[in-house]
């Protein structure tokens, strides 16, 4: 019987394509296996361990509303949201793992007025945060959630052979950058280390719902390094990375 069935609370373990899924889902046991539109839940146990395996899709919505539907569906006892991410600094190369203790958003963004024909400099824009215009009429700076810092050390503890294993900020948004002058200005802005399009949105909800979570993503390019273009069998990586890390939660 699965950990689902037995009442037992899985570990949610979350990543948005296939790639970031696939060697998870196959080392499944016991599995108990629904979809909601594209967003597929794989609930069984891994080396014992009772999960529910989440598909989200890309990008900050389909990762909220995947979470939202796992937290009320499975009750976990924490989220881990794991994937690729682009480097933010030059010392991080493919294959690095990056621990968040923090996640940041890093398009919630406003852009100074110009007229027609004045054009756009994204490296003019403000980086905001959700939380602005909630309680009041102020504007908010961007602010990172924290992650669980009882997940956090586990994770540091991983052997870990395939690259370096560092541990700072996430910053997230529907954007894939490619300008230097960009990841700069972001990083300097916020302190980024990497870039995905799901780790900010999954902190928002759990801290919502008060769910213990973690993001843990391997680097899968570099614009700092020419030559290291996207690598999506650093996905697997990351798994293998996932499943070490499961046995010792
Ligand atoms: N279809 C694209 C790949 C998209 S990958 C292509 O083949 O070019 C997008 C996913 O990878 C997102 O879920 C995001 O979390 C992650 N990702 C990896 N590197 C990223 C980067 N540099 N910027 C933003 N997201 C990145």
């Amino acid at each position: 019987m699965n950990g689902y069935m037995n009442n037992t609370p899985p570990v949610a373990i979350l990543g948005a394509l296939d790639a970031e899924m696939r060697l998870l889902e196959d080392a499944i046991e016991g599995l108990d296996y629904s979809e909601t539109g594209h967003f597929r839940f794989s609930a069984g146990t891994i080396d014992g361990v009772p999960v529910v395996l989440v598909r989200t899709g890309m990008g900050m919505a389909n990762a909220a509303a995947a979470c939202v539907m796992t937290i009320e569906r499975f009750n976990p006892n924490c989220v881990i949201l794991q994937g690729t991410a682009g480097a933010h600094v030059p010392d991080l190369h493919i294959g690095d793992i990056v621990i968040s203790n923090m996640a940041m958003p890093t398009h919630f963004v406003s852009t100074p007025s110009r007229p027609a024909g004045a054009g756009s400099n994204a490296l003019e824009w403000t980086y905001l945060s959700p939380t602005t215009f909630l309680d009041d009429n102020n504007t908010h700076a961007a602010e990172g959630i924290p992650a669980t810092i009882r997940l956090l050390n586990i994770a540091q503890d991983v052997p870990y052979a395939e690259g370096n294993l560092v541990t700072g900020i996430v910053g997230s948004g529907d954007i894939w950058n490619r300008e230097l002058d960009r990841i700069n200005n972001v990083h300097d802005a916020l302190g980024t280390l990497c870039e995905d399009m799901e780790s900010y949105s999954i902190a928002q909800v759990c801290q919502e719902c008060t769910v213990p979570w973690l993001s843990v993503r391997i680097i899968s390019n570099s614009e700092f390094h020419p030559e290291e273009e996207l690598d999506f069998t650093t996905a697997n990586t990351c798994q293998e990375f996932i499943r070490a890390l499961l046995t010792r939660l």
